[in-house]
Formats: C-alpha cells, sequence, structure tokens
C-alpha cells in the first residue's frame, strides 16, 4: 500500500504517536493508501511552522511577481503530474479518471496561475479627496489560513482555496477530507519540489470531530478558516471561528433547481441537465437535482432524458471510457441507497435507473415526488432527480426558490427576455442560462441560505484572505 504523510515544515512525517487510517477505493473496495492520523500535536506542530513561515520567512516579503513565478512552476508540475494526481482522487473517491485527470488537474493548475496573475495584476483604490488628503488601500496578507477540504472534488477544491491563500502572501494549513487525502499530499511534496519554502504550505491529515478538523478550526493561531462541505458542519466550524472572533468563509451545500421552458432548445437543455446531474455520480455541491420541465415539452423532454441517462457507461473509474463511478465510500452509499429505497414511501415512482452493484447507484429518475417530499427538499449528493412538470414562469420559481439552499440554478430558454427576468427573481449563488458549472475564476463563487456565508473567487478571494488597509495623506 501507498503511503501518504503529513507535509509540515518542509519534511514529509508521520504522526507523533505513528497512528494512521487507510483510504479504501470505493470500486474494489479494498484499502489502497495508508494515510497518518494526526490529531492536535500535528495540528499544533504545523499551525506553528505556519507562523514562522509567515512571522520570519520569505514569502509574505519576496513580493507577488517572485511568489507568482513558484506558483506558476507549481502549476507546471501539477500538469506534469496529472497521471498521477488524478489516478489518487479516483482511487480516493471512485471518480472516473476522465473527470480527475481531464478537469480537475488541469482546473488544480489553473487555479494556482490564476491567483498569482490575479494578485500581480490587480489594482487597488486610489481616492482623491476634497480636503487636501488622499486615501488609498492596502491588501496585505493575514497569516495562517486554515483551509478545510470536501472528498468530492478534492484537489480542485484545496487549490481553489490555497492557491489565493498562498497569492496573497499568507501561509497555510491544509486538512483534507479524510476519504480523499492523497492528492493533497502529492501536492504539497510538489510544492516543496517548485520551491515554496518550508513552512508555507502544510498538510495534516485526519478526521474531523475530536479530530485534526476541530483542532485546527479552534486554534488560536489562525487568522482565517475557509471551509468546504457540509451545511451542518459549516454550523460547527462558524462557531469555532466564532470563539476567536476569526473571519470565515463558507461554502455549503446545496439542492440546484433546474428549469426547462418550452421554448428551449431541447437537445442543448438535455445534454447540460444530464451533465449538471450525473457529473461526478452526482457527488457535486452544484448538481442540478430537482428538474422541472415546461408541460408542452415534459414528454419528449423525460424520453431524451432518460434515453441518455441510461446510455451512460458505468465501469471502473480507471478507464477512460467510464462516465459514472460508484459513490464515494460505503457510509455515502448508504445514505444515497437510502433514499433511492424510499422513493414510494414519500409518494414518488423511480421512473428508471436504481440500485446497481457494489457502491454503484445507477443515474435514478424519479417522478411524481411532492415539493415536500425529502428527495426533493434533501441534499441527496447522488446520481438522483426528481422530474416535476410546471405550467407558468411565476410557478416555476416559487418552486426553485422552494429551498432552504441557495447555491445555483440552471434554467434553459431561447426567450432572451424571461432568461434575464428569471435570473433576476431566483434566489441563488450564480444562475446558469443555457449551460451548467462554467466557471470564470474572476466571478463571485457561493451561496445563499443554508449554502453558505461569503463568496470566493477574484477579488472576492483577495477580501477574504488580505486585511485591506485604508492609508489617508495629507498632500497640501
Ligand atoms: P463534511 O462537512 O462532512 O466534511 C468536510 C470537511 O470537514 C472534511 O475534511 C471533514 O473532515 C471536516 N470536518 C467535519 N467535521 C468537522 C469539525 N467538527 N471540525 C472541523 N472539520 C470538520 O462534508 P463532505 O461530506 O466532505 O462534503 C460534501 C458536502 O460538501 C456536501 O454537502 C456538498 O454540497 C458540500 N460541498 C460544497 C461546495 C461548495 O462550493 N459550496 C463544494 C463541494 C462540496
Amino acid at each position: 500500500m501507498e503511503f501518504f504523510g503529513h507535509v509540515i515544515d518542509g519534511a514529509e512525517v508521520k504522526s507523533a504517536g505513528g497512528e494512521t487510517f487507510t483510504s479504501v477505493d470505493p470500486y474494489t473496495r479494498e484499502p489502497w493508501a495508508e494515510v497518518a492520523l494526526g490529531g492536535p500535536a500535528e495540528v499544533e506542530r504545523a499551525v506553528a511552522a505556519a507562523r514562522r513561515a509567515f512571522d520570519e520567512g520569505p514569502w509574505p516579503r519576496m513580493g507577488r511577481a517572485e511568489r507568482g513565478r513558484l506558483l506558476h512552476r507549481l502549476a507546471d508540475l501539477i500538469v506534469a503530474n496529472a497521471d498521477r494526481l488524478g489516478l489518487a482522487d479516483t482511487r480516493d473517491m471512485g471518480k472516473p479518471i476522465s473527470q480527475s485527470r481531464g478537469n480537475d488537474v488541469p482546473r488544480a493548475a489553473d487555479n494556482f496561475r490564476f491567483f498569482a496573475d490575479h494578485a500581480r495584476l490587480t489594482t487597488a483604490e486610489t481616492l482623491p479627496m476634497d480636503s487636501g488628503h488622499h486615501a488609498y488601500t492596502r491588501y496585505d496578507p493575514v497569516g495562517v489560513a486554515a483551509a478545510i477540504a470536501p472528498w468530492n472534488f478534492p484537489l480542485m477544491l484545496e487549490t481553489w482555496k490555497i492557491a489565493p491563500a498562498l497569492a496573497w502572501g499568507n501561509t497555510v494549513v491544509l486538512k483534507p477530507a479524510e476519504d480523499t487525502p492523497a492528492s493533497a499530499t502529492i501536492l504539497a511534496r510538489l510544492a516543496l519540489e517548485a520551491g515554496l519554502p518550508p513552512g508555507v504550505l502544510n498538510v495534516v491529515h485526519g478526521y474531523g470531530p475530536d479530530s485534526a478538523g476541530q483542532a485546527l478550526t479552534e486554534h488560536p493561531g489562525i487568522d482565517r478558516i475557509t471551509f468546504t462541505g457540509e451545511s451542518t458542519t459549516g454550523r460547527v466550524i462558524s462557531a469555532a471561528a466564532a470563539a476567536h472572533l476569526v473571519p470565515v468563509s463558507l461554502e455549503l451545500g446545496g439542492k440546484g433547481a433546474n428549469a426547462v421552458f418550452a421554448d428551449a432548445d431541447l437537445d442543448n437543455a438535455v445534454n447540460w441537465s444530464i451533465r449538471a446531474i450525473f457529473t461526478n455520480a452526482g457527488q457535486v455541491c452544484l448538481a442540478g437535482s430537482r428538474l422541472y420541465v415546461q408541460r408542452p415539452v415534459f414528454e419528449e423532454f423525460m424520453a431524451r432524458f432518460t434515453a441518455a441517462a441510461e446510455a451512460m457507461r458505468l465501469g471502473d473509474p480507471k478507464l477512460d471510457t467510464t462516465e459514472l463511478g460508484p459513490l464515494a465510500s460505503e457510509t455515502h452509499y448508504r445514505k444515497v441507497r437510502g433514499y433511492v429505497e424510499t422513493v414510494s414511501d414519500e409518494g414518488g415512482t423511480v421512473h428508471s435507473g436504481g440500485l446497481g452493484d457494489g457502491w454503484f447507484v445507477r443515474p435514478t429518475v424519479i417522478t411524481g415526488m411532492p415539493a415536500t417530499g425529502r428527495h426533493q427538499r434533501e441534499e441527496i449528493f447522488g446520481p438522483v432527480v426528481t422530474v416535476t412538470p410546471f405550467d407558468t414562469e411565476d410557478e416555476v420559481v416559487a418552486l426553485m426558490n422552494d429551498t432552504r439552499y441557495g447555491l445555483n440554478a440552471m434554467l434553459f430558454t431561447e426567450n432572451l427576455s424571461r432568461a434575464h427576468r428569471v435570473s433576476a427573481r431566483l434566489r441563488a449563488g450564480t444562475v446558469w442560462v443555457n449551460c451548467f458549472f462554467i466557471r470564470d475564476l474572476r466571478a463571485p463563487f457561493g451561496g445563499v441560505g443554508d449554502s453558505g456565508v461569503g463568496r470566493e473567487g477574484g477579488t472576492f478571494s483577495r477580501e477574504f484572505f488580505t486585511e485591506p488597509k485604508a492609508v489617508v495623506m495629507q498632500i497640501t
């Protein structure tokens, strides 16, 4: 079995007491990697190393161009190691290799390139004042950032946090999800190879409660917490951050609504709607898990959508041809299976799909589910979609907004006015019109309600990972 250690102060290390845990490959259902299991002692060492690197090391002082050069070198190494990194995520959580190596790894490299360039090129405010003074803004690094990541896009989401934190001159302690530890250690090894000084990027493995995650979020030496994960965990982390008045960014769960109007380009709508719910076996915070189709096209859409769902290739996620892998872990499989098995109890019908072998759930389409049913309200986080017909624009806007989440929504229409009108009325952090998951890293990303607090991306990440300071000068 491969071994993945913590990376603290420039060295890959075991836990003080030698404790480990294993990562299980959800396709073979066998352990494939042994991982150092950290706790308060390892967090203490990592935070101390990050603090030293910030207070005494060259990183915050070396300037954005030089930091950017090193972060670009790290991006180059990520691309050069795409096979290893992609396979690590695939073995940890069953994501098809075409998505991990093909999408997440290039995006991880782009995260470093984008934030390195953004920090170097972005301008700050100068405010000429009538009083004979002027004010300007400095964006200074804050210190040590704690990053806590989920298992569904391990490398991609870890780098989405690490890259802006580092680009703006901070140091980082990352706690990856316990189901997906491998790519984080590989990334930290590559960061050292790229020339990042010791202590700038530290990785501590472990669980959440009563383990490394809790120890990190409760540590008084942390200056920022950026968290992506479940809404319930977000509440716990928010409370821990409040104890030390530490700013926290929360990217939480979702229950994405997707409306197909009768005037939509149906080929395009089917294509994106399939991707919206079945990419990464539906284990996507943005998943279009509530699909609403206007009644005149309901039958035709359903026929095409179901045919496309049934044509998806399930299998070994290590094969380039596989489109849908197993669910990420046994625990998660059991949770999703629970939803599939209770569809009729809640008043719905499994139109197609259902349980597969091992930890597979086939692309599952549910009809007839009442709006109050659990399947319409709770985040299932699997390849399971409810499809509901609607008649009017007002009706579908009300249905789409009838959720405690508010991460994203999609709508499909060829009517330009409707696209703008409905987008404005939806309560969501992102609205995609005639597409899904297209990202510009300058755009705000985050959710309303139970989907999160704060936004990340471009200047939004800068606001979070820096202390904006106003300097006011007398000029006359
Ligand atoms: P999770 O909340 O169970 O775990 C996320 C991380 O938090 C893990 O590293 C875990 O060890 C750690 N953790 C758990 N309890 C903790 C505690 N008390 N203190 C400190 N750390 C703790 O989430 P998950 O199951 O890994 O991820 C799936 C969830 O993430 C879904 O709800 C999904 O929608 C959400 N998600 C959101 C986004 C977004 O951008 N909004 C992106 C991806 C995933």
